[in-house]
């Protein structure tokens, strides 16, 4: 059985963490704070862990699970302490700035992305099957070790994840729709709603807010760190879809200022049907 190695032990690197050692495999896990490194071990999420990446000295598949900024610093940091059989993996939002640079500096690289989150961040949350039935995608190039690919789409079957392949550009233009986009639209609409300039009111909708608010404002209230860094690192393909999100507002607000009733329900027919088509399985 592999050893696993792990940097970077929050809520994405901890959750491997956790699925991979219950299924016997020995975890290594590297963070940047000592404190961290200790609640891991107590969490069960790691065998041993450390802040020195010389622990990874013996592990044949790293998970490098750092914020997107420090995953290119960090693999670089690994070159030395890597056996030369290692395959290194991420598990980045973001696929361009990460796979081109990270394939040339250790060629056996590939790039992944499992698509499960949580409004908290951080160790304490890590979660057992986070990833089950989620999308795991994978971005190999023409020259990633086919075996390589193989092992990794293998961990990330037995996550219980759907496995994906595509194009780094793909990757990063499909995800500014479904994943990025809504943090900032939903963003958006808290930093609305408290716009409200009647505090009294303010204090009424909070009250009020129910299932509905809950849904809608649930990626808006996650991690900023996180939400920075996808539209940092994917920043033209988060702008692309911002712009056409601000362009559907606007319809709105016509078919509303000109009482275009009928238009308006059209509209909501339409959406109604098409969210089906991105959720599938919830319907
Ligand atoms: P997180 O909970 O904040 O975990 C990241 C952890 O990495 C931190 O807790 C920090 O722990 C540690 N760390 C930070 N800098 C480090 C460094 N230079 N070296 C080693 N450890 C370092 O964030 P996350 O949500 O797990 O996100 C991690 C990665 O997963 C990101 O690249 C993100 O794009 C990706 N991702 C996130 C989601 C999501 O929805 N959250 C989903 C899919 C993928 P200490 O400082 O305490 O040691």
């Amino acid at each position: 059985m592999m050893n696993i190695g792990i940097v970077g032990l929050g809520l994405i690197g901890g959750s491997v963490g956790l699925d991979l050692r219950t299924l016997g495999y020995r975890i290594f896990g590297v963070s940047r704070r000592e404190q961290t490194c200790q609640k891991a071990i107590a969490l069960g999420v790691v065998d041993e862990a450390s802040p020195e990446l010389s622990l990874l000295s013996t592990a044949d598949l790293i998970f490098i699970c750092t914020p997107i900024c420090d995953i290119i610093p960090t693999l670089e940091k690994l070159i030395p302490f890597l056996s030369p059989s290692a395959i290194l993996t991420d598990v980045g939002s973001v696929k361009i700035p990460i796979v081109e640079e990270a394939s040339q500096i250790w060629p056996n690289f590939v790039g992944g992305h499992p698509m499960a989150g949580k409004t908290e961040s951080g160790i304490e949350i890590a979660q057992l099957g986070l990833f089950e039935d989620r999308p795991y995608v994978l971005t190999p190039n023409e020259n990633t070790p086919l075996e390589s690919v193989k092992k990794v789409e293998a961990i990330a079957r037995l996550l219980k994840s759907q496995v994906y392949f595509c194009e780094p550009y793909e990757h990063d233009r499909a995800v500014a729709w479904v994943s990025h986009l809504p943090v900032m639209a939903s963003a958006s609409l808290i930093a609305a709603c408290m716009s409200e300039s009647n505090l009294a009111i303010v204090k009424l909708a909070q009250e009020l807010a129910s299932s509905g608010f809950q849904d809608t404002s649930r990626v808006g209230g996650g991690n900023p760190e996180l939400g920075r860094m996808m539209a940092e690192y994917n920043r033209l393909e988060i702008l692309r879809s911002l712009h056409s999100f601000r362009d559907e507002i606007d319809k709105f607000i016509q078919h509303i200022e000109q009482k275009n009733w009928q238009s308006l329900e059209q509209k909501l027919k339409h959406t109604q049907q098409n969210r089906k088509l991105f959720l599938p399985h919830e319907n």
